[in-house]
């Protein structure tokens, strides 16, 4: 991954808006700058150097994987390291320095402690906190053709389980059990791990749009499998829904115009497009058939090391979609009492449309 090229952009972003120190408290953005993989770390910038502080249990690994920063491990937990050693490198500063937090990933408790251990080597009025959100994010939103690769592995092995699970997928069976298939195949296959806890819903419980699998017996109607693996640090999203039994023509036609909108939402994804304009397409067509009140989210989200990244397919979101994005594309309709249907693909934005990375047929299958 190109690491050293990410701290450059990050660093470009830090001049722009004159900003002295910072500290990269989330881990998958510490991830996405610098290669390390572990679960404590703080990624931290002081002109122009950067320094990676950890632990003791991770010297080893850190060692081998931070790129373009210099590792650091202390008795004292990163954040407190951390803010002595840039808090000393700030101290010859005259004017009062600028020092970037996350504030989505900084706790009232962390930023107490980071305050506290910057005043026992640097006078409080030498500092200011300037809270950022996003900053990290814009740059992930984009993703580089090394990810794309990792991106499309994680979805194939996601997709490549599904014609596996149907077979379990029977009147008598419980969405637990399906649920627990499809995740020891994951693993089995070499997923990391599920990028989201497992949606299984089936019946009525299929027009609950995060429902959880339960012990519950399948038996007819619709089911919405929902689910996603992590491969190499990637995630993948993909949503199917099956019908086990007779459907009448209700439900095929309630199938038929998710699919419509599906493909209507990923006929409309262009760079220089608006995010909010591919939603407000797939809704449109939802509307002409009446069901657009029954589909109560958004129409997708990025993806990426996270499984809900920038940006979102939303009403009033008016980022502009640009080639390397990689988005979810997902309406669903969900009457209650009845049964819902989702159709989850992801895409990846291209310069002419864009390029539907996940594999699984759309046609409804019937069990
Ligand atoms: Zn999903
Ligand atoms: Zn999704």
């Amino acid at each position: 991954m190109k690491y050293l090229a990410r701290l450059k952009s990050l660093q470009t972003c830090f001049e722009r808006d004159r900003i002295d120190a910072a500290f990269i408290t989330h881990l998958v953005n510490i991830r996405y700058l610098c290669g390390f993989t572990g679960s404590s770390g703080v990624l931290a910038f002081c002109r122009g150097v950067w320094d990676f502080f950890t632990d003791g249990r991770y010297t080893e690994q850190a060692r081998k994987q931070v790129n373009g920063a210099t590792v650091r491990v202390d008795a004292l937990p990163p954040l407190a390291h951390a803010a002595r050693s840039i808090g000393t490198k700030l101290k010859r500063s005259r004017a009062a320095a600028r020092i970037l937090i996350e504030r989505d990933y900084m706790t009232l408790g962390m930023q107490a402690r980071l305050t506290s251990e910057l005043e026992c080597v640097i006078p409080r009025s030498r500092f200011r906190m300037i809270q950022t959100t996003g900053t990290v994010e814009r740059l992930r939103i984009r993703k580089d053709q090394e990810e794309i690769d990792q991106i499309r592995k994680a979805v194939d092995l996601a997709s490549s389980i599904f014609s596996a699970v149907l077979n379990k997928i029977k009147p008598q069976a419980t969405e637990n059990a399906v649920a627990a298939k499809l995740e020891y195949l994951a693993r089995s296959c070499g997923a990391e791990k599920m990028s989201f806890d497992t949606i299984v819903a089936s019946g009525v419980r299929s027009a609950l749009p995060h429902a959880r699998p339960t012990l519950l017996k399948i038996g007819r109607g619709f089911v919405v499998l929902d689910y996603g693996v992590i491969l190499g640090g990637y995630c993948s999203d993909m949503t199917r829904t099956v019908y086990v039994g007779r459907a009448d023509k209700r439900m095929r036609d309630l199938h038929s115009a998710v699919l419509e909108a599906q493909l209507a939402g990923i006929a409309a994804v262009r760079s220089g497009v608006e995010a909010q304009q591919v939603d407000s397409v797939a809704r449109g067509v939802l509307r002409k058939h009446k069901l657009d009140r029954y589909f109560t989210h958004s129409l997708g989200h990025g993806v990426g090391i996270e499984i809900h990244e920038s940006p979102r397919l939303a009403k009033g979101e008016t980022t502009t979609l640009e080639a390397g994005m990689v988005v979810t594309i997902e309406p669903g309709a969900y009457i209650p009492g009845k049964g819902g249907v989702r159709i989850e693909d992801m895409v990846l934005v291209t310069d002419s449309g864009c390029e539907v990375l996940t594999p699984t047929p759309k046609e409804l299958v019937i069990l």
